[in-house]
């Protein structure tokens, strides 16, 4: 080989690297799982065993109970610099996201009819953690600043991922077995990515990664982007309670994502897709969360996949769900019903409502706004700070609203007059 002809391979070489670099992908639940196949030798037995079990809890039906399951997540957020430094209202932008999916707060009319039965309320709930290991109280939120640069994926000699430790520039997880730990950091690579109850390389590097542009709705996320509704996070949780993407482990071919109620798919869709799309001799279910389409497009899990996130929670992540009381805000424990606990600032509004409320703080609440006709204008999921917004459109026309309020065991409702 000629010099120059050398000179030119390496060129062509570092622009391609330097694309492919900077292609920042969906989910990166493909690296995760050839992480699995390299280093863990038992790993398709593992996830055979994981779906044997599964398999068992959908045949029985037992997984129909509705009670209501509560997931404690502890944020780490890991900043290079201040522009990576998401906000803790940022944070918690992305815990009402993930409530507000979980519960599917669908606008009605968006799903095709095909599809329409085939989404239900999963009946999950998330929670920013209010004790910390040792028992103390905590935001749930931790921040750690790094001397490297996109941590993301980045691993030690002993193929460790960095974001994970302390020790390695990241920040530790708190015990994976009682927390739902999500690093929030620059992660170029992807969107995000998670670990599955069989493809965990190490106990305490389990969880969810996310891109910090990428997480929540607010603050530093990119206005006019297409993943800005916080549905990266959603669509790793799925994974991280053991979902495929609707075209299984493969992309290619005809896969399956080993959940009966969803169709078959060839590929990924991305962008918002015009209805229908075929692959597989069947209409694809695009607008699942386990798709890859924009944020705005995606809308629901099935009642399949939340069968089988049940399963793996009850199964392989029981430890998440038994400390409702010591790591779920016990702060919201509190037996003052909500009518006399929250209210409005002031009765009469522009632009925004304000409501303040004493006890019941870090509590999931379930808004609708009305108006005097009784016709829903607008659905809030919001975490009950001691003060906090509802937003809605200024071209409501003057006159008397409701607002209907619920949490888990209780609503209660309050009337408020907009002008212009
Ligand atoms: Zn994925």
């Amino acid at each position: 080989m000629n010099n120059r002809l050398k000179i030119f391979l390496l060129i062509a070489w570092v622009i391609i690297f330097r694309l492919s670099a900077f292609a920042q992908q969906r989910c990166g639940q493909d690296y995760i799982t050839a992480q699995a196949r390299q280093y863990l030798p038992d790993y398709e037995e593992r996830s055979a065993a994981m779906e044997a079990v599964i398999a068992s809890d959908i045949q029985s039906d037992r997984l129909q109970t509705r009670n209501t399951l509560y997931i404690p997540v502890v944020v780490h957020v890991v900043y290079y610099d201040q522009t990576e430094k998401i906000s803790e209202a940022q944070v918690r932008s992305q815990i009402e996201v993930l409530n507000a999916d979980f519960a599917h707060l669908i606008i009605p009319g968006t799903i095709p009819d095909e599809f329409a039965h085939a989404y239900q309320d999963v009946n999950i709930r998330f929670c920013l953690a209010s004790k910390d290991p040792e028992g103390n109280p905590t935001t749930g939120i931790t921040y750690n600043s790094t001397n490297f640069s996109n941590i993301g994926i980045k691993t030690d000699a002993m193929g460790r991922k960095r974001i994970h430790h302390s020790s390695l520039g990241g920040a530790d997880a708190w015990p994976t077995d009682k927390y739902l730990n999500i690093w929030v950091c620059r992660l170029d690579e992807y969107l995000g990515y998670a670990t599955g109850p069989d493809n965990i390389l190490f106990p305490d590097e389990d969880g969810v990664v996310i891109n910090f542009s990428n997480f929540g709705n607010i603050g530093l996320i990119d206005p006019n982007g297409r993943y800005n509704m916080g549905r990266t996070t959603t669509h790793e949780v799925g994974h991280y309670f053991g979902l495929l993407h609707l075209w299984g482990k493969n992309s290619s071919g005809c896969g399956d994502d080993l959940v009966e109620d969803t169709p078959l798919q060839g590929t990924p869709h991305y962008g918002c897709p015009d209805y229908p799309q075929i692959s597989c001799m069947t209409s694809n279910m695009f607008m699942n969360y386990m798709d890859y389409v924009d944020d705005a497009c995606m809308y629901f899990f099935t009642k399949g996949q939340g069968a089988r996130m049940r399963s793996i929670l009850e199964n392989f992540r029981k430890g998440l769900l038994t400390n409702k009381n010591t790591h779920c805000s016990d702060d919201s424990i509190t037996t003052t019903p909500l009518k006399d606990r929250i209210r409005l600032k002031n009765t009469l509004v522009n632009g925004e409502i304000t409501l303040i409320q004493a006890e019941g703080l870090n509590e999931v609440l379930y808004i609708e706004l009305y108006d005097e006709a009784g016709r829903l204008i607008k659905k809030y999921t919001k975490i009950a700070q001691s003060e906090f917004n509802l937003q809605y459109n200024r071209s409501l026309a003057s006159g008397m609203y409701f607002l209907r309020i619920r949490t888990a065991g209780d609503q209660t409702t309050l009337k408020l007059f907009i002008y212009d």
